[in-house]
């Protein structure tokens, strides 16, 4: 049961084979015998009535798609009447009295909220460390990294613990951890999913996307996930007409003819042989289906790292000034005034990369720094995004290239070395500091393998707006290859 896609459980649950009940509390079982540290909170009681009004409004027959099928919730999309942590000991006993807008839309499709899964405090981080709740696991090698920040997402998924997971990705948390765990992960355009709720990290590079097995079921989740939002500032409008777009539109459209281009920059030094074999075999599959390779260049490729390093910090230090110790979470016990209350509290709730993020963005932000770094880092962002440009402009339909240098890292390896794990963003932030939607799909796996084997993601990189077109062309790799059905040993 757990290895059935969206696609099949709602099959069965409109056939009325299964109900959301049974569904449910199938799932909680396994997550409950699970050692991933994937989730971190569970409310069996909540989950079984959300199930109970799902099978009722089956049996009622106004059920959609995805009524009655479990979805876990990334611990940073506030959730009312669960614990919205972000992963930081700061919100530990937090219960928002909303839902964020991505909670509330497949509530209201009628999908049942299993828990809220682990990631990095605030979403700083590549590896799932830097959670105040301990690492999670990678499912193929319990002794690898999951990737981040949505390490709990793509574990979930991987571990077949959830059929669906919401995700966030500032600068690559959607697309590397699901690489890392061989799973299916996209991140649309910047804008198309309500940041409503979703706890601020870096404002202007923030967006929610959904992660799980197959690319048909992320269009069936982007389905309900996209749409605009008068209480996000940056919600798009894109909608055909008045009507919601359907992300499975494109999803059977044969591949002759697409142009995919492959960007020297991914493919040179410091990219493992073993990610490099995986995502080249993928490309020539490709080639096979009717594509052709155009050699590409996006020289600004190395910039990205650190351009994002300077505004992804300086957002969050703005982000994170509200958590004061008055108005949200944890506040120190003992303290002289008002000062000294703030900086206690500010000190006992943060973790170490989440206050290092904080006193980088604070100095880049000072007066006297703030050309130098903050401005100067704002314009390289749009010569970034102008590199894509020039190669959408008349090269290529899409990018192509590895998601992350290496497959998953040992757990601890690189928890002591934070610059090492902003290199090894170096492939995802090109993308998201320009906006665009980015994809990653499972392509085989490497051979950085002790308990286990490591996955190896392939990145799609779109044009704005493309997110139909990465779906249909993942979804036509996967009709003929089945790395995305491949499952650790023992799920
Ligand atoms: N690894 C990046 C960081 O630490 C990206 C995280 C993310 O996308 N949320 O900031």
């Amino acid at each position: 049961m757990h290895k059935k896609t969206i696609k099949e459980l709602s099959a069965l649950l409109q056939s009325k084979q299964v109900s959301s009940v049974e569904l449910a509390t199938h799932y909680l079982d396994r997550i409950e015998a699970s050692s991933h540290n994937a989730f971190l909170h569970l409310d069996r009681q909540q989950t079984l009535a959300q199930a109970a009004s799902a099978d009722a409004r089956i049996a009622a027959g106004n059920a959609g798609p995805l009524t009655g099928v479990p979805i876990a919730h990334k611990d940073i999309f506030v959730t009312r009447g669960w614990r919205t942590t972000a992963g930081s000991k700061m919100l530990a006993n937090y219960e928002s009295p909303f839902d964020a807008t991505v909670v509330d839309r497949f509530g209201k499709a009628g999908m049942v909220t299993l828990g809220k899964v682990n990631l990095d405090e605030f979403a700083m981080g590549s590896a799932n460390e830097n959670s105040a709740f301990g690492a999670v696991k990678n499912p193929w090698d319990p002794l690898a990294v999951p990737g981040g920040s949505s390490g709990g997402s793509a574990a979930a998924i991987a571990a077949r613990l959830a059929p669906a997971a919401t995700a966030t990705d500032t600068g690559g948390s959607i697309r590397q951890p699901a690489a890392f765990c061989g799973v299916t992960g996209i991140k649309p355009t910047y804008g198309r999913v309500s940041r409503f709720g979703m706890i601020a990290f870096a404002s202007s590079l923030d967006q929610g996307g959904p992660i799980a097995q197959t690319a048909e079921d992320c269009a069936l989740l982007l389905n309900e996930m996209v749409g605009f939002d008068e209480r996000d500032s940056t919600s798009l409008t894109v909608e055909q007409g008045n009507a919601p777009e359907d992300f499975t539109r494109n999803l059977n459209q044969p591949l002759a003819g697409l142009r995919i281009g492959v960007p020297k920059e991914y493919f040179g030094e410091g990219l493992a042989q073993d990610v490099e074999a995986a995502v080249r075999a993928a490309l020539e599959q490709f080639v096979k289906l009717g594509a052709t390779l155009v050699d590409i260049s996006l020289p600004k490729t190395a910039l990205s790292i650190p351009t994002y390093y300077i505004i992804a910090p300086a957002e969050a230090s703005s982000n994170l000034s509200r958590f004061d110790g008055v108005r949200y979470g944890h506040r120190a016990s003992e303290y002289k005034d008002l000062q000294d209350m703030y900086r206690k509290t500010r000190a006992e709730g943060f973790g170490r990369e989440v206050q290092r993020r904080i006193m980088v963005g604070t100095y880049v932000l000072c007066h006297g720094y703030y050309d130098a770094y903050y401005v100067q880092a704002q314009k390289i962002r749009r010569l970034i995004a102008d590199d894509f440009q020039a190669a959408f402009a008349d090269k290529c339909d899409v990018i192509m290239g590895p998601v992350a240098p290496t497959v998953a890292w040992d757990l601890g390896s690189k928890a002591n070395d934070p610059v090492a794990n902003y290199l090894a963003d170096i492939f995802t932030l090109s993308t998201s500091l320009a906006g665009l939607p980015g994809m990653s799909i499972p392509v085989g796996f490497g051979a950085g393998e002790k308990n286990g084997k490591r996955p190896v993601g392939l990145q799609i990189i779109g044009n704005y707006f493309a997110e139909a077109k990465l779906l249909n062309i993942a979804h036509q790799y996967q009709q003929v290859t089945d790395w995305h059905q491949r499952a650790p040993e023992g799920v």
